[in-house]
């Protein structure tokens, strides 16, 4: 027998339970607790993210309610990897992505929130964001990019805006991708080294490293006030990349089989029609 977490275990594990304060040293970065074995991590992600397809699939032919998935981490915390491994079989046919970056200036003219509804899924869809306005109580924060009074009440702008969404079809799940100064140390020196990695070093990602205490108090600050009954946040242990890809596979599966999609019925019989 394989010893593999369920999802409900998984989402027990992770889960940052709403109301309650958060310690996120608590958390674990390597995720050994739920993944003794990478190769099995690496077996129930194969199966997650063919399940996922097949889920994804019948959401598309409903087409009456959609899901965020929202991925939040660090520099090296492995956003772009995850992606591409729980949607490896998925088609893109139902699927958008969005990276969320520094705002343009026209993104500026507009209040923080804008962009990131303008990009919410439609129905039928999943859409993953990459960053998303999470980034305006970290980065913002840390950085000062508005007052301090107004940073303070974007937490509960966030929590209405996201409560309107659900109220709306769409399910929101959010992870945060969870790693140790250690890793990100080893993952910008492999981003310097590897020539086919260097491309992702940003010489600014030393600079956030330098405020690592401080991003971690803005991570901990928006996930205690912004886990959700309707929009629960997970932390996900992400040191090792095997480990880290499968428990966000067990997330999203676990999130749509309780959206449980349905094929809808087409309102025609078969024998009505003749092929001839
Ligand atoms: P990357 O994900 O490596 O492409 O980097 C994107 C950069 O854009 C990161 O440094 C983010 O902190 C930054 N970013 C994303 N959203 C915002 C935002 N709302 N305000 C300021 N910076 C942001
Ligand atoms: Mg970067």
């Amino acid at each position: 027998m394989f010893n593999r977490p369920s999802i409900e275990e998984i989402q027990d594990a992770t889960l940052a339970k709403p109301g309650s304060k958060i310690d996120l040293k608590e958390y674990p970065t390597h995720g050994k607790v739920f993944f003794a074995d990478k190769a099995e991590a690496k077996r129930s992600l194969k199966e997650d993210a063919l399940a996922i397809d097949e889920l994804q699939e019948r959401l598309y032919a409903e087409k009456s309610q959609s899901l965020l998935v929202v991925f939040q981490g660090i520099d090296t915390s492995g956003k772009d990897g995850t992606t591409k491994a729980v949607f490896s079989q998925t088609s893109p046919l139902g699927m958008r992505v969005h990276a969320f970056g520094k705002p343009s200036a026209n993104e500026l003219d507009r209040d923080y929130l804008w962009r990131i509804h303008r990009d919410m899924p439609r129905k039928g869809e999943i859409t993953v964001f990459n960053r998303s306005h999470y980034e305006d109580v970290l980065v913002g924060r840390v950085r000062n990019l508005a007052p301090k009074d107004q940073i303070e009440e974007r937490y509960e702008q966030i929590n209405n805006f996201e409560k309107h969404l659900t109220q709306n079809g769409v399910t929101i799940i959010k992870l945060m991708l969870h790693i140790s100064r250690e890793t990100q140390g080893e993952r910008l020196l492999e981003r310097l080294e590897v020539p086919e990695k260097r491309w992702k070093f940003n010489p600014g990602d030393l600079e956030d490293r330098k405020l690592w205490d401080d991003y971690q108090d803005a991570y901990q600050l928006a996930v205690e006030r912004c886990s959700t009954e309707y929009a629960p946040w997970y932390i996900v242990p992400s040191d090792s990349r095997a480990r880290r890809k499968a428990t966000a596979a067990r997330l999203v599966r676990g999130a749509l089989e309780k959206m449980d999609p349905k094929i809808p019925d087409p309102g025609y019989r078969p024998e009505q029609f003749d092929i001839g």
